[in-house]
């Protein structure tokens, strides 16, 4: 019987900080990835797992960062690994950062700050001292909190009320950029493969089933345009069994998909539900440490 053990990766690139823990760099990437490719059977997501023996280990990125195609995708061909991206779609060919990183971008950059906040709309008003960098941590880790909470009109509106208070436009820092229509165009199909991730990354439990199906509709509908063949696989915006329901996973087979993937850890086989398959996130491990985490992964503590 075969059993799969899914990665979940976000991020490849050399960083300074990383507030999410979401990055990999370049030299760790490629020794996991060597060090995988000599040891184990390296399946894509969208593959047939019925027909898998023994184990066999499967490479997925969520989100859609840039990084991915410029940095990522050449290692991966290389060495002759498939992977798949799951891509959010409502950020391409645009200047916006992932709405986290913007929220990094507005609260936790080395600059001069305004010593307070003051947040207000129809629901929530609010002041904050934010003279210091603890305090702009604290704000961070509260307005992660509530945006992820609130929804994708309520997040941009406290979005621009962040950038206008830091005198910011809508367009992002380069390294943190999403990717582009001539990225997913110019990537070799054989070797990556594209998933969606909805538009713009809500939480789908909190949803309707209609407003899923238009989350995931309409970003499936944009990465087929672009790609100009059909997208079949999934992941679910933050991804633990809190994250989608059972609408979700009914939107998803309704649509034709294949497979979905979560982030809830655990390993794949042959009878388990191909619409919640498990994943394990990789943190920039060095190869000792890498290959210890793989090895807890297999044994599924
Ligand atoms: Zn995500």
């Amino acid at each position: 019987m075969g059993r799969v053990l899914t990665l979940l990766y976000h991020r490849v690139r050399p960083y300074e900080r990383d507030v999410q823990l979401l990055s990999v760099t370049p030299e760790h990437f490629e020794q996991q990835m060597g060090w995988l490719k000599e040891n184990y059977n390296m399946i894509g997501f969208a593959d047939d797992w019925k027909s898998v023996e023994g184990e066999a280990v499967c490479v997925t990125f969520d989100d859609g960062y840039r990084d991915n195609f410029l940095i990522a995708a050449p290692i991966l061909n290389k060495l002759q690994i498939p992977a798949t991206v799951f891509v959010t779609t409502e950020n391409i060919d645009t200047e916006r950062e992932m709405w986290w990183d913007e929220l990094e971008r507005n609260l936790l950059v080395d600059k001069k700050y305004q010593k307070t906040f003051h947040l207000s709309d129809e629901l929530f008003e609010c002041t904050w001292d934010v003279g210091t960098f603890e305090q702009r941590e604290d704000l961070y880790n509260t307005m992660h909190w509530l945006m992820k909470l609130t929804g994708t009109e309520k997040r941009n509106e406290w979005m621009w009320q962040l950038q206008e208070w830091n005198g910011y436009t809508e367009n992002g820092r380069v390294e943190n950029a999403c990717a582009m229509t001539k990225d997913l165009e110019s990537i070799d199909i054989s070797q990556i493969e594209i998933g969606v991730h909805t538009v713009s990354h809500p939480v789908l439990s909190k949803l309707s089933i209609e407003e899923q199906q238009n989350e995931i509709q309409m970003a499936k509908r944009k990465l087929e345009e672009i790609l100009g063949r059909q997208v079949l696989t999934m992941s679910y915006p933050f991804g633990s069994v809190s994250d989608y329901n059972e609408d979700t996973i009914s939107v998803c087979k309704s649509l034709g998909f294949s497979k979905a993937a979560a982030n809830i850890p655990g390993i794949w086989k042959p009878n388990d539900d191909l619409y919640q398959v498990p994943r394990q996130i990789v943190r920039d491990w060095d190869l000792q440490q890498f290959q210890k985490q793989i090895k807890i992964f297999w044994e599924g503590k």
